[in-house]
C-alpha cells in the first residue's frame, strides 16, 4: 500500500508537468481524488480490508499523500493562471523546426567604396588624410585661394550662401589653406569630403564629393605632379590607361592642367563618334591640377622662392560613374535598393 501511494504520487507529478490547461488539471483531480473511481479514493476504501493494527498508520499515510497531491494540483493551477495572457501563450505555439529569417548583409555605398579606393592609392604613396568644415568662410573658400571678390566662381548661381560671409564650401580646396596656415612643408595631403553647388541635372548634383590633394616641399616640379597623378589613374582604373595633360586655368594654380584619360568605353576607336561616354572625342576629363599659385603661398605665409607645390582635385561621383558605367549622378542619392544591390557586398 505504501508502495502504491509512492507510485500514484509519481504519476500525478509527471502528468502535471505535461499539462497545459485548467481542464487537464481538473481531469487529474478526478482521476486520483474523484469520489467515484479516483485511484486514491479507491485506496482509502481499501483501508477497511486491512488488519485493524495496520489501519491507523496506513490511514495517516493516505491522508498525508492526499494533502500533498491537492497541494501539487493547486500550485500547478496557480502557475497556469499567472502565465495566462503572456505572449508565448497567445497565437500559435513556437515551432522550432521552421527555417529562420534570412539576415541580409549590407553593402558599402558605391561612393564610399570609390572614396576608399582613392584614399588607399594616395596613402600608399605617403599622403595623409585631412578634413575641413562643410560651412566655410569666404576667406578660406575664395579669398585665400586667389579668387577675388569679382570672380565669376562666386556667382549666386554656383554658391549656396549661409550668410554674407559664410558659404557651403564649393570645393575641398579650402582644406589646403587651413592645413598650410597651421603647418610647414613638407606636406603631402589629401582631403576627401562633400561639396555644394547650385546645380541639378543628370551629371550635376547640388551635393557631391571631391578629393583634394596637394604636395609642398623644396623643388616640387610639374614632373612630380604628372608622376603622382598618372600612377593614381593607373591604379584606380586598373588598366594601362592613357593619360593626357591639357593646359587650363584655375585661380589657385599656375600653370594649370586638366587631366584626361583615354575613354574607357570606346578606347578612342575609329568609330568613337557614336560613343555615349566621350561623345566621340576619345578622351574623358577626370581631374583638375596645377602648380600652387605663388599668391596662395602669400596668403598662408610661405616663401614662394623657397617652396613649390602642386595641387589637384577630382569628383568622386565622376570617377564612380566611369568605373561603373553609369550615366545619371542622381542614382547615387536616391537610395534605391535595386540600384545599391547591384554592387557586391
Ligand atoms: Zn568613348
Amino acid at each position: 500500500m505504501i508502495d502504491n501511494l509512492e507510485k500514484l504520487h509519481e504519476e500525478v507529478t509527471g502528468r502535471l508537468e505535461r499539462c497545459a490547461s485548467e481542464e487537464e488539471i481538473e481531469q487529474i483531480r478526478i482521476d486520483y481524488l474523484g469520489r467515484k473511481g479516483g485511484k486514491l479514493t479507491a485506496l482509502m476504501r481499501g483501508l477497511r480490508e486491512l488488519p485493524a493494527d495496520q489501519r491507523p498508520r496506513a490511514g495517516q499515510e493516505l491522508n498525508r499523500r492526499r494533502g500533498e497531491i491537492e497541494g501539487l494540483l493547486e500550485t500547478r493551477l496557480d502557475d497556469l493562471r499567472r502565465n495566462r495572457g503572456r505572449p508565448m501563450d497567445q497565437g500559435p505555439r513556437l515551432d522550432v523546426t521552421l527555417p529562420g529569417n534570412r539576415v541580409e548583409r549590407g553593402r558599402v555605398h558605391p561612393l564610399t567604396r570609390v572614396t576608399d579606393e582613392i584614399i588607399d592609392v594616395f596613402t600608399g604613396m605617403g599622403f595623409e588624410i585631412a578634413r575641413g568644415p562643410d560651412v566655410e568662410d569666404d576667406y578660406h573658400n575664395f579669398e585665400a585661394l586667389n579668387i577675388p571678390r569679382d570672380h565669376p566662381a562666386r556667382d549666386m548661381q554656383d554658391t549656396f550662401f549661409v550668410s554674407d560671409d559664410h558659404v557651403l564650401r564649393t570645393h575641398t580646396s579650402p582644406v589646403q589653406i587651413r592645413i598650410m596656415e597651421q603647418r610647414r612643408p613638407p606636406l603631402q595631403i589629401i582631403a576627401p569630403g562633400a561639396v555644394y553647388r547650385h546645380d541639378d541635372d543628370a551629371t550635376h548634383s547640388p551635393v557631391f564629393h571631391q578629393v583634394e590633394g596637394f604636395m609642398v616641399d623644396h623643388d616640387i616640379s610639374f614632373g612630380d605632379l604628372k608622376g603622382v597623378l598618372t600612377l593614381f589613374l593607373e591604379q584606380i582604373f586598373q588598366d594601362e590607361v592613357r593619360v593626357r595633360f591639357r593646359p587650363s586655368f584655375f585661380p589657385f594654380t599656375e600653370p594649370s592642367a586638366e587631366v584626361d584619360i583615354g575613354c574607357i568605353l570606346c578606347r578612342g576607336a575609329r568609330d568613337a563618334g557614336n560613343c555615349r561616354v566621350c561623345r566621340g572625342s576619345g578622351w574623358l576629363e577626370i581631374l583638375g591640377s596645377g602648380m600652387i599659385d605663388p599668391n596662395v603661398f602669400g596668403f598662408v605665409g610661405y616663401d614662394a622662392e623657397a617652396f613649390s607645390g602642386f595641387a589637384f582635385g577630382m569628383g568622386v561621383e565622376r570617377i564612380a560613374m566611369l568605373k561603373y558605367g553609369m550615366d545619371d549622378i542622381r542614382l547615387f542619392f536616391q537610395n534605391d535598393i535595386r540600384f545599391l544591390r547591384q554592387f557586391p557586398p
